[in-house]
C-alpha cells in the first residue's frame, strides 16, 4: 500500500542510514552517492514526498506516465529533476526530450540520433547516460559492453547530447546470494568499462547509475554515484 508521508520519512531515513553505513565500510563519502526516488506506478504524491524530503530527482520508466505525473505535482515540487530510466523507443524520443531532464536508458545508435535531432530542434541540450547490459542478461535492455565504445564515440560526436556516464541493471538471481553475486560482477564490470572508456575517449563519464533496493551495497562498493530506489521508499508495486 502507498505509504503516508510520515511512513515515507521513516523509510527514507532508514535508507539514508544504510547508505551512510555502507559508504563508511567502502571508505566513501555519502555525499557522492545520490538517491533517485523511483516513482513508477505510484501516484504523483510520490514525487511530492521526494521533493518535500529534500531529494532532488525522481525516476520514471515510461514517458507517458512521467509526463502525466509531472503535470500533477504540487507547485513546491517544481524544482525536481525528472529522469527517464526505462526503455525508450525512438518514436518517443521527442517527447522524452521535451519532458525529461535526463535520459538514462540510451542503448542504441538509432535512439541516440533521434534524441540528438529532437534536442537540436527543441533547442534543449539533453544530458544522457548510456545503458549498458553489463551483466549480459538476455532479459535486460542495454547495449552490449563490446559496443559501448562505438556508442560513446557516436554520442560524443553529436552536438546536442551531453554524456554524463553509464547506467546498468544487474540480473536477478534465483536466491538472494545469487542476486548478490550477479550484482557484484555486473557493477564491477560497469565500473571497469567506465574507467576504460573515460581514459580512452578522454571524457570524465562521472555518473555511474547502478544499484536498486535489492543490490544497494554491492553498487556502493563498486562506485555507484546514483542509486535508483523505488520499493524501499514507496513499498511493493
Ligand atoms: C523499477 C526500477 C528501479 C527501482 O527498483 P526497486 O527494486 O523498486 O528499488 C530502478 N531502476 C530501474 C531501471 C527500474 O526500472
Amino acid at each position: 500500500m502507498f505509504p503516508a508521508y510520515e511512513e515515507f520519512v521513516r523509510r527514507a531515513n532508514a535508507l539514508r542510514a544504510e547508505i551512510a553505513a555502507t559508504c563508511a565500510r567502502a571508505g566513501r563519502d555519502p555525499g557522492t552517492v545520490e538517491l533517485l526516488a523511483v516513482t513508477k506506478t505510484h501516484p504523483a504524491a510520490a514525487a511530492d514526498y521526494a521533493a518535500r524530503y529534500g531529494l532532488r530527482a525522481v525516476g520514471e520508466n515510461r514517458v507517458q506516465e512521467g509526463i502525466e505525473k509531472r503535470g500533477q505535482i504540487a507547485p513546491a515540487s517544481a524544482q525536481l529533476r525528472w529522469e527517464l530510466i526505462g526503455h525508450l523507443q525512438s518514436n518517443k524520443a521527442r517527447l522524452a526530450v521535451q519532458h525529461f531532464d535526463r535520459v538514462q536508458s540510451v542503448d542504441s545508435e538509432k535512439l541516440l540520433l533521434h534524441l540528438d535531432r529532437a534536442a537540436g530542434e527543441l533547442g534543449k541540450p539533453l544530458p544522457i547516460l548510456l545503458q549498458i547490459n553489463a551483466g549480459h542478461d538476455p532479459a535486460k535492455f542495454g547495449a552490449d559492453p563490446a559496443d559501448a565504445r562505438r556508442l560513446l564515440e557516436t554520442a560524443l560526436a553529436r552536438a546536442h547530447l551531453r554524456i554524463d556516464g553509464l547506467m546498468t541493471i544487474a540480473p536477478l538471481g534465483a536466491t538472494p546470494a545469487e542476486t548478490a553475486a550477479h550484482a557484484e560482477r555486473t557493477f564491477a564490470a560497469l565500473r571497469m568499462l567506465r574507467d576504460e572508456l573515460a581514459t580512452r575517449c578522454g571524457v570524465p563519464l562521472r555518473e555511474l547509475s547502478m544499484g536498486m533496493t535489492a543490490d544497494l551495497a554491492p553498487a556502493i562498493a563498486a562506485g555507484s554515484t546514483m542509486l535508483r530506489v523505488g520499493t524501499a521508499l514507496f513499498g511493493a508495486r
